[in-house]
Protein backbone atom coordinates (compact mmCIF):
# COMPACT_ATOMS: atom_id res chain seq x y z
CA UNK A 1 0.00 0.00 0.00
CA UNK A 2 0.90 3.50 -1.16
CA UNK A 3 2.29 5.75 2.30
CA UNK A 4 3.52 8.86 2.71
CA UNK A 5 7.28 8.32 4.75
CA UNK A 6 9.13 10.94 7.25
CA UNK A 7 12.36 9.94 7.17
CA UNK A 8 16.09 11.62 8.20
CA UNK A 9 18.80 11.91 6.17
CA UNK A 10 21.31 9.20 7.98
CA UNK A 11 24.57 8.87 6.14
CA UNK A 12 25.41 10.53 2.80
CA UNK A 13 28.45 8.91 0.77
CA UNK A 14 30.26 9.98 -2.49
CA UNK A 15 31.01 6.84 -4.41
CA UNK A 16 32.30 8.35 -7.33
CA UNK A 17 32.73 11.59 -9.09
CA UNK A 18 28.84 11.97 -9.57
CA UNK A 19 27.39 9.47 -7.35
CA UNK A 20 26.16 9.19 -4.09
CA UNK A 21 24.48 6.25 -1.38
CA UNK A 22 22.22 7.96 0.69
CA UNK A 23 21.30 6.69 3.78
CA UNK A 24 17.32 7.35 4.71
CA UNK A 25 16.26 6.41 8.68
CA UNK A 26 12.52 6.33 8.80
CA UNK A 27 10.62 8.52 11.44
CA UNK A 28 7.11 8.26 10.86
CA UNK A 29 5.83 5.32 10.12
CA UNK A 30 8.96 3.44 11.66
CA UNK A 31 9.33 1.35 9.06
CA UNK A 32 8.91 0.79 5.26
CA UNK A 33 7.59 -2.62 4.05
CA UNK A 34 8.41 -3.24 0.04
CA UNK A 35 9.12 -6.03 -2.50
CA UNK A 36 12.71 -5.85 -3.60
CA UNK A 37 12.88 -3.98 -6.98
CA UNK A 38 10.47 -0.86 -6.23
CA UNK A 39 10.94 2.39 -6.13
CA UNK A 40 10.07 5.12 -3.98
CA UNK A 41 9.21 8.50 -4.81
CA UNK A 42 10.83 11.79 -3.07
CA UNK A 43 9.42 15.41 -2.64
CA UNK A 44 11.74 17.53 -3.55
CA UNK A 45 10.79 21.37 -2.46
CA UNK A 46 9.24 23.81 -4.45
CA UNK A 47 9.30 27.57 -4.06
CA UNK A 48 6.17 28.07 -4.98
CA UNK A 49 5.12 26.04 -1.84
CA UNK A 50 4.37 22.63 -3.39
CA UNK A 51 6.24 20.10 -4.05
CA UNK A 52 8.06 18.17 -7.31
CA UNK A 53 8.71 14.33 -7.44
CA UNK A 54 11.48 12.23 -8.22
CA UNK A 55 11.43 8.48 -8.31
CA UNK A 56 14.50 6.30 -6.90
CA UNK A 57 14.99 2.49 -6.59
CA UNK A 58 15.53 1.44 -2.93
CA UNK A 59 19.21 0.19 -3.46
CA UNK A 60 19.17 -1.49 0.14
CA UNK A 61 17.74 -5.04 0.76
CA UNK A 62 14.04 -5.22 2.08
CA UNK A 63 15.34 -7.38 5.28
CA UNK A 64 16.35 -4.06 6.74
CA UNK A 65 13.00 -2.12 7.71
CA UNK A 66 13.98 0.58 10.01
CA UNK A 67 16.34 2.14 6.90
CA UNK A 68 16.79 2.51 3.61
CA UNK A 69 19.39 3.04 1.16
CA UNK A 70 19.04 5.47 -2.49
CA UNK A 71 21.86 5.07 -4.87
CA UNK A 72 21.70 8.04 -6.81
CA UNK A 73 23.88 10.07 -9.67
CA UNK A 74 23.71 13.51 -9.76
CA UNK A 75 22.99 15.50 -12.52
CA UNK A 76 23.99 19.44 -12.88
CA UNK A 77 21.26 21.45 -12.29
CA UNK A 78 18.21 19.08 -11.36
CA UNK A 79 16.24 19.50 -8.98
CA UNK A 80 16.04 16.57 -7.33
CA UNK A 81 19.98 16.42 -7.61
CA UNK A 82 20.31 19.56 -6.09
CA UNK A 83 18.17 19.31 -3.13
CA UNK A 84 19.67 15.41 -2.00
CA UNK A 85 23.05 17.55 -2.32
CA UNK A 86 21.68 20.30 -0.20
CA UNK A 87 20.37 17.58 2.55
CA UNK A 88 22.54 17.48 5.59
CA UNK A 89 23.03 14.66 8.24
CA UNK A 90 20.19 15.13 10.65
CA UNK A 91 17.82 16.81 7.71
CA UNK A 92 14.08 15.79 7.66
CA UNK A 93 13.00 14.05 4.20
CA UNK A 94 9.61 12.98 2.74
CA UNK A 95 8.86 9.99 0.40
CA UNK A 96 6.06 8.19 -0.71
CA UNK A 97 6.01 4.50 -1.88
CA UNK A 98 6.62 1.60 -2.32
CA UNK A 99 5.65 1.13 -5.96
CA UNK A 100 6.79 -0.47 -9.35
CA UNK A 101 6.69 -3.81 -10.77
CA UNK A 102 10.24 -4.32 -11.74
CA UNK A 103 10.41 -7.15 -8.49
CA UNK A 104 11.09 -11.17 -9.13
CA UNK A 105 8.35 -13.33 -10.75
CA UNK A 106 9.46 -16.74 -9.64
CA UNK A 107 10.37 -19.24 -11.89
CA UNK A 108 13.06 -21.95 -12.17
CA UNK A 109 14.66 -20.39 -15.10
CA UNK A 110 18.21 -18.78 -15.04
CA UNK A 111 18.19 -15.18 -14.64
CA UNK A 112 20.26 -12.26 -16.32
CA UNK A 113 20.33 -8.76 -15.56
CA UNK A 114 21.98 -5.92 -17.41
CA UNK A 115 22.06 -3.15 -15.51
CA UNK A 116 23.59 0.60 -16.52
CA UNK A 117 24.47 3.01 -14.20
CA UNK A 118 22.47 4.01 -11.05
CA UNK A 119 19.83 1.05 -12.62
CA UNK A 120 22.42 -0.98 -10.36
CA UNK A 121 20.20 -0.15 -7.53
CA UNK A 122 17.32 -2.08 -7.69
CA UNK A 123 19.15 -5.24 -8.56
CA UNK A 124 21.83 -5.05 -6.03
CA UNK A 125 18.44 -4.85 -3.89
CA UNK A 126 17.40 -8.12 -5.17
CA UNK A 127 20.07 -10.02 -5.07
CA UNK A 128 21.11 -9.10 -1.58
CA UNK A 129 17.32 -10.56 -0.77
CA UNK A 130 17.64 -13.31 -3.05
CA UNK A 131 20.60 -15.56 -1.21
CA UNK A 132 20.53 -18.26 -3.51
CA UNK A 133 19.17 -17.22 -6.61
CA UNK A 134 20.99 -18.20 -10.23
CA UNK A 135 21.70 -15.52 -11.74
CA UNK A 136 24.50 -13.72 -13.96
CA UNK A 137 24.80 -9.40 -14.19
CA UNK A 138 26.50 -7.63 -16.61
CA UNK A 139 26.70 -3.98 -15.48
CA UNK A 140 27.91 -1.55 -17.49
CA UNK A 141 29.93 1.62 -16.20
CA UNK A 142 32.38 3.83 -18.51
CA UNK A 143 35.40 3.51 -16.94
CA UNK A 144 37.24 1.73 -14.22
CA UNK A 145 37.31 5.05 -11.91
CA UNK A 146 33.70 5.31 -11.71
CA UNK A 147 33.64 2.07 -10.14
CA UNK A 148 31.70 1.67 -6.91
CA UNK A 149 30.31 -1.08 -5.49
CA UNK A 150 33.25 -3.98 -6.21
CA UNK A 151 33.43 -5.27 -2.63
CA UNK A 152 29.83 -5.33 -2.03
CA UNK A 153 29.10 -7.57 -5.35
CA UNK A 154 32.35 -9.84 -4.47
CA UNK A 155 30.44 -10.05 -1.13
CA UNK A 156 26.96 -11.63 -3.00
CA UNK A 157 29.00 -13.62 -5.19
CA UNK A 158 31.09 -15.43 -2.37
CA UNK A 159 28.16 -16.30 -0.35
CA UNK A 160 26.01 -17.52 -3.38
CA UNK A 161 27.92 -19.58 -5.64
CA UNK A 162 25.24 -19.34 -7.95
CA UNK A 163 25.60 -16.08 -8.41
CA UNK A 164 28.23 -14.56 -11.23
CA UNK A 165 29.18 -10.74 -11.99
CA UNK A 166 30.76 -9.29 -14.98
CA UNK A 167 31.58 -5.55 -14.79
CA UNK A 168 31.40 -3.89 -18.16
CA UNK A 169 33.99 -0.68 -19.45
CA UNK A 170 32.39 0.64 -22.06
CA UNK A 171 35.66 3.33 -22.70
CA UNK A 172 38.19 1.39 -21.37
CA UNK A 173 40.31 -0.47 -24.43
CA UNK A 174 42.62 -2.47 -22.30
CA UNK A 175 43.38 -3.78 -18.97
CA UNK A 176 46.08 -1.80 -17.57
CA UNK A 177 44.59 0.50 -15.13
CA UNK A 178 42.92 -2.72 -13.10
CA UNK A 179 44.72 -4.56 -10.44
CA UNK A 180 45.56 -7.92 -11.29
CA UNK A 181 43.50 -9.47 -8.73
CA UNK A 182 40.28 -8.36 -9.87
CA UNK A 183 40.49 -8.24 -13.58
CA UNK A 184 38.36 -11.45 -13.59
CA UNK A 185 35.54 -9.33 -12.44
CA UNK A 186 35.76 -7.16 -15.80
CA UNK A 187 34.93 -6.94 -19.51
CA UNK A 188 35.80 -5.04 -22.69
CA UNK A 189 33.20 -3.22 -24.35
CA UNK A 190 29.23 -3.16 -24.53
CA UNK A 191 26.94 -5.02 -22.21
CA UNK A 192 25.92 -6.96 -25.16
CA UNK A 193 29.46 -8.26 -26.58
CA UNK A 194 30.07 -9.55 -23.04
CA UNK A 195 27.14 -11.74 -22.46
CA UNK A 196 26.27 -12.77 -25.80
CA UNK A 197 28.07 -15.72 -25.98
CA UNK A 198 27.55 -17.32 -23.18
CA UNK A 199 24.11 -16.55 -21.95
CA UNK A 200 21.67 -15.58 -24.39
CA UNK A 201 19.18 -18.31 -24.68
CA UNK A 202 15.29 -17.31 -24.69
CA UNK A 203 15.03 -19.83 -22.03
CA UNK A 204 16.59 -17.26 -19.76
CA UNK A 205 14.72 -14.42 -17.64
CA UNK A 206 16.10 -11.32 -18.25
CA UNK A 207 15.88 -8.50 -16.19
CA UNK A 208 16.81 -4.46 -17.56
CA UNK A 209 17.81 -1.58 -15.93
CA UNK A 210 18.96 1.90 -16.51
CA UNK A 211 18.62 5.05 -18.61
CA UNK A 212 15.88 4.65 -21.21
CA UNK A 213 17.29 5.05 -24.17
CA UNK A 214 19.63 2.27 -23.15
CA UNK A 215 17.10 -0.24 -21.79
CA UNK A 216 14.84 0.40 -25.15
CA UNK A 217 17.99 -0.51 -27.24
CA UNK A 218 18.83 -3.32 -25.12
CA UNK A 219 15.35 -4.69 -25.40
CA UNK A 220 15.25 -4.17 -28.84
CA UNK A 221 18.60 -6.71 -29.13
CA UNK A 222 17.37 -8.88 -26.87
CA UNK A 223 13.66 -9.58 -29.15
CA UNK A 224 15.81 -9.44 -31.82
CA UNK A 225 18.21 -11.80 -30.71
CA UNK A 226 14.47 -14.36 -30.46
CA UNK A 227 14.22 -13.87 -26.81
CA UNK A 228 10.28 -13.49 -26.28
CA UNK A 229 8.86 -10.28 -24.26
CA UNK A 230 7.35 -12.86 -22.04
CA UNK A 231 10.96 -13.24 -20.80
CA UNK A 232 11.74 -9.40 -20.11
CA UNK A 233 11.45 -7.27 -17.57
CA UNK A 234 12.85 -4.14 -17.38
CA UNK A 235 12.92 -0.42 -15.60
CA UNK A 236 13.53 2.74 -17.38
CA UNK A 237 14.62 5.80 -15.53
CA UNK A 238 13.58 8.77 -17.77
C1 LIG B 1 11.29 4.16 -11.77
C2 LIG B 1 12.50 5.09 -11.68
C3 LIG B 1 13.50 4.82 -10.80
C4 LIG B 1 14.63 5.65 -10.74
N1 LIG B 1 15.64 5.34 -9.89
C5 LIG B 1 16.76 6.09 -9.88
C6 LIG B 1 17.87 5.71 -9.05
O1 LIG B 1 17.83 4.72 -8.29
N2 LIG B 1 18.98 6.50 -9.08
C7 LIG B 1 19.07 7.62 -9.91
O2 LIG B 1 20.11 8.28 -9.91
N3 LIG B 1 18.03 7.99 -10.68
C8 LIG B 1 16.89 7.26 -10.69
N4 LIG B 1 15.85 7.62 -11.49
C9 LIG B 1 15.92 8.93 -12.21
C10 LIG B 1 15.44 10.05 -11.26
O3 LIG B 1 14.06 9.89 -10.99
C11 LIG B 1 15.61 11.46 -11.85
O4 LIG B 1 15.04 11.49 -13.13
C12 LIG B 1 17.05 11.88 -11.94
O5 LIG B 1 17.65 11.84 -10.65
C13 LIG B 1 17.19 13.32 -12.48
O6 LIG B 1 16.35 14.14 -11.68
P1 LIG B 1 16.72 15.64 -11.33
O7 LIG B 1 15.52 16.23 -10.67
O8 LIG B 1 18.01 15.72 -10.61
O9 LIG B 1 16.91 16.30 -12.76
P2 LIG B 1 15.78 17.13 -13.57
O10 LIG B 1 15.50 18.41 -12.88
O11 LIG B 1 14.64 16.20 -13.83
O12 LIG B 1 16.56 17.35 -14.93
C14 LIG B 1 17.52 18.43 -15.08
C15 LIG B 1 18.20 18.31 -16.42
O13 LIG B 1 19.06 17.18 -16.44
C16 LIG B 1 18.75 16.30 -17.50
N5 LIG B 1 18.95 14.94 -16.99
C17 LIG B 1 18.09 14.23 -16.22
N6 LIG B 1 18.64 13.01 -15.91
C18 LIG B 1 19.85 13.00 -16.50
C19 LIG B 1 20.91 12.05 -16.53
N7 LIG B 1 20.81 10.85 -15.93
N8 LIG B 1 22.04 12.37 -17.20
C20 LIG B 1 22.16 13.56 -17.83
N9 LIG B 1 21.20 14.52 -17.83
C21 LIG B 1 20.07 14.21 -17.19
C22 LIG B 1 17.31 16.61 -17.85
O14 LIG B 1 17.03 16.29 -19.21
C23 LIG B 1 17.24 18.10 -17.59
O15 LIG B 1 17.73 18.83 -18.67
C24 LIG B 1 14.72 6.80 -11.58
C25 LIG B 1 13.66 7.08 -12.46
C26 LIG B 1 12.57 6.23 -12.54
C27 LIG B 1 11.47 6.57 -13.52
Amino acid sequence: MIKTYKTTLSSKEQLNFDIYLFTFTLKDPSILEFVAGQYLILFVPDPSGTHLRRLYSIASSPLKKDNFELLVQIVPQGKGSEYLQSLKVGDEAMFQGPAGMFTMRKNEKDIIFLATGTGIAPIKSILESSPNMKSHLFWGLKTYKDIYYLEEFKKIAEENKNFDFHICLSRETDFSGIPEEVRKFFTLGRITQSFEEKYLNSENDFYLCGGKEVVESLKEYLLGKGTVKENIFFEKFT
